[in-house]
């Protein structure tokens, strides 16, 4: 069986999860306070401050830009539905604009006729760690006095050419970073959030708020010699990753710039093998852009049954998913009828599939995806 991805993972994570076991501190402490800062150095940010997940991760990105009830935030529905559920858990309207074609992501020239007076920010999702187009975007957003919240779940160690040179995805674009430490992307530490921003207000509200609000964390009053009575300035929420995560996540982040060579080369395997299958294609990365692959998104040929070809792949032992989902044709979603017509975003989901693409997949196994693929088109 080849699955669609598989973690990157082993002796080192298993080694730093058992010390902070053997440890007796496993909650939020010193592992996660060292992945931080790593983590920040890695993507070339300022501040980065680590939650559970990047759903939650995104719903503090919101908050801390100042998302509330009725406000509007635009954004693709041609993504995970987490974006969407974020924007409504702030009590906001989502506005779906449809797709460019070739990076599946949020079409720029779309943003403008899609923004209202209710409109509070852009969500810029570097859908399956394909970067979004930045340099149209963040002019738009910045005429128009929206925020930027960057959805880079997939995205670690994706980079952008932007301003004049290469910035990794995670170095202030946006106003805030959020990525997902979930075991379909590139790193992972089962579940886990990442929040990275330049902005040392956002990054200590982030803090307070995913510790119940709390003034003083557990941590400074477990080595303090003197009682300490801590306060609770703001409502919050329990956001915390644990220390066993945080150490995960360290051994992981020694992995990234291997992962992602790793991960460009069996890309370029795979578009010379698949440029030989009529009428499939390959997917397109812009000169200015260079993704991590997170996610390996085929088109089929015009009018392919996309499902029969999925099991027909899966009876040989190849893993694949559907196109990337599109929120709107969700039930969750059915009261939330989108402004503008989604052609592009309901071609994507139907009309393209993700082959397995993972670390430790060999010249053999892409053989197999892609003479399986071929056979199932036959
Ligand atoms: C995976 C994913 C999320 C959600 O991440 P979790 O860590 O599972 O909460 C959000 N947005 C996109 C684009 C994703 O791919």
């Amino acid at each position: 069986m080849i699955p669609i991805i598989a973690p990157f993972i082993g002796e080192s994570e298993a080694e730093a999860a058992s010390a902070v076991v053997l440890s007796g501190w496993l909650s939020q402490g010193p592992e996660v306070a060292a992945f931080e800062k790593e983590f920040a150095e890695a993507v070339g940010a300022d501040y980065a401050c680590a939650v559970s997940n990047c759903t939650v991760a995104l719903h503090l990105a919101l908050l801390a830009v100042g998302v509330g009830p009725g406000d509007e935030v635009v954004l693709a529905s041609h993504t995970f539905i987490a974006c969407a559920n974020a924007v409504r858990q702030c009590g906001a309207v989502p506005v779906f604009v449809d797709i460019d074609p070739t990076t599946f992501n949020m079409d720029p020239e779309l943003v403008e006729a899609a923004i209202t007076e209710r409109t509070k920010a852009l969500m810029c999702i570097h859908q399956m760690g394909m970067p979004c187009n930045m340099e149209a975007l963040l002019p738009l957003a910045r005429a128009h006095g929206l925020a930027v919240v960057e959805d880079a779940a997939c995205a670690v160690g994706s980079e952008i050419f932007i301003g004049g040179e290469w910035q990794p995805i995670g170095s202030p674009l946006g106003d805030v970073a959020c990525f997902s430490l979930h075991p379909r992307k590139l790193l992972t530490v089962g579940d886990g959030g990442m929040l990275t921003t330049a902005n040392a207000e956002f990054d200590q509200r982030f803090r307070l708020w995913r510790q119940h609000g709390m003034s003083v964390p557990d941590t400074v009053r477990h080595k303090s010699q003197t009682v300490i009575v801590e306060e609770y300035p703001v409502p919050g929420f329990n956001y915390r990753l644990t220390d066993v995560q945080g150490a995960i996540g360290r051994a992981q982040l020694k992995r990234l710039d291997d992962i992602v060579s790793r991960r460009r080369e069996l890309a370029g395997a795979y578009r010379e093998m698949l440029n030989a299958i009529p009428g499939v294609s390959a997917p397109d990365e812009p000169e200015w852009a260079k993704t991590n692959w997170q996610s390996y998104c085929v088109r089929l040929p015009e009018g392919a049954p996309q499902i029969e070809i999925m099991q027909k792949m899966l009876d040989r032992g190849v893993a694949t998913r559907r196109g990337i989902m599109c929120v709107h044709l969700e039930p969750a979603y059915a009261d939330t009828k989108p402004r503008f017509p989604l052609p592009e975003s309901e071609r994507a989901q139907k009309g393209s599939l993700l082959l397995p693409l993972f670390h430790q997949m060999t010249e053999d196994m892409q053989n197999q995806v892609v003479s399986a693929l071929k056979d199932a088109l036959a």
